[in-house]
């Protein structure tokens, strides 16, 4: 599967709220196939993702808010000390993701601007 670095934490925040119908049932499933296969193989890359495949925000392979997208992708792949093009299985990706950045303050300077941010901030995982 190939995911975005910064979906590596959307995917373990996601408690079914997403841009539209298609894109949450779709990230739903996403998750699900994820849970069921921990060491399910993740190619990291900084550009349109299996996630996006589906997003109303994707026009024609860009993401409308590629700027924080990109910075967002950037500071998640430097927390985790991975590279755009690498593979990890899926729950060493989320762990890295886990320490490195929902528990430490980078968790806020990554998704503080983030629409979602307070619900994910409240989101037990
Ligand atoms: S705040 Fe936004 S970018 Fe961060 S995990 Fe939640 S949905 Fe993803
Ligand atoms: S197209 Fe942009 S907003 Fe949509 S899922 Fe991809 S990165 Fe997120």
């Amino acid at each position: 599967m190939r995911l975005r670095p910064h979906h590596a934490l959307c995917i373990q925040k996601f408690t079914g709220h997403g841009y539209d119908e298609r894109f949450t049932e779709h990230m739903t499933k996403i998750c699900e196939t994820l849970r069921k296969s921990p060491e399910a193989e993740v190619n990291i890359i900084s550009v349109c993702d299996e996630l996006c495949a589906v997003c109303p925000h994707n026009g024609g392979g860009k993401c409308a808010t590629l700027e924080k997208v990109d910075a967002m992708d950037e500071a998640v792949l430097e927390a985790i000390g991975a590279h755009s093009g690498g593979t990890l299985p899926w729950h060493k990706l989320a762990g890295e993701a886990r320490k490195n950045v929902f528990e430490t303050d980078r968790f806020e300077k990554i998704c503080g601007s983030c629409e979602w941010f307070d619900l994910c901030r409240s989101t037990s995982i």
